[in-house]
């Protein structure tokens, strides 16, 4: 569904990726590990349409991304992707029910249909109560749950995730794994998480390991589902 075919990517003098090949397969979670700086973040954007490489190719069902223009690729990204960074990134000034209906209303819908599919996801990730507090009001945990709400609220076909646990403690991180996964497999979403933590990438069906831009299978790991 999602693939890079030997990507280069430099940013001036700095190669970051140098030839990576990755392909992710429909309903596939794949962990993506590897050293600091070895260009784990680097293909995660280009795979998601917000870098383009500067050599090879990007696919999206089939389709080269990497030859959209930014608008179309905001696009997809807004219509057919979900993103989840280490740090939850929602807007300050929103409630955390706004925060999660926000890309519904980009995408058109109207208020009351965008806040109450909102709301049926504080159910589902345990945020009973919280709809009206402002992400200053939350816990690191809870804020991470809201954006992972925000980030699947719209049904997207990939879920991107970079470092999605890497501020938080280890039993809050594994809650918020989990919450991520089981909603990923009901709604048969692919995901890409980029982590540094062995414990988080055995939630996944793939692991590979990026080195010095390029993506090496794991050896020993079990292959996709
Ligand atoms: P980490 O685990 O620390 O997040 P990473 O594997 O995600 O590392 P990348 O962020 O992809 O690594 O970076 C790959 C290389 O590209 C590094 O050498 C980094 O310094 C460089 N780099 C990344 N982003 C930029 C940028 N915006 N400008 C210049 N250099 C960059
Ligand atoms: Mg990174």
């Amino acid at each position: 569904i999602i693939e890079a075919r030997d990507a280069h990517l430099a940013f001036g003098q700095t190669p970051a990726l140098r030839g990576a090949t990755l392909a992710v397969g429909d309903g596939e979670i794949v962990a993506v590990m590897g050293p600091s700086g070895s260009g784990k973040s680097t293909l995660l954007h280009c795979l998601a349409g917000i870098l383009v490489p500067d050599r090879g190719e990007i696919l999206f069902d089939g389709a080269r991304v990497d030859r959209l223009d930014e608008t179309r690729r905001s696009t997809l990204r807004r219509d057919r992707f979900g993103f989840v960074f280490q740090f939850g990134q929602l807007v300050p000034e929103l409630t955390a029910e706004d925060n999660v209906a926000l890309p519904l209303l980009l995408g058109g819908a109207r208020r009351a249909d965008a806040v109450r599919r909102a709301r049926s996801w504080f159910a589902r990730l345990g945020l009973d109560g919280l709809e009206q507090r402002r992400s200053g009001e939350l816990s690191g945990g809870q804020a991470q749950r809201v954006a992972l709400a925000r980030a699947l609220v719209a049904e997207p076909r990939v879920l991107f995730a970079d470092e999605p646990t890497g501020a938080l403690d280890s039993l809050t991180g594994e809650q918020v794994m989990d919450l991520m996964v089981d909603a990923a497999r009901a709604n048969g979403t692919t995901v890409v998480i980029v982590t540094h933590e062995a414990r988080v990438a055995a939630y996944a069906d793939r692991q590979v390991i990026v080195r010095d831009g390029r993506v090496h299978a794991l050896a020993g790991a079990r292959g996709a589902s």
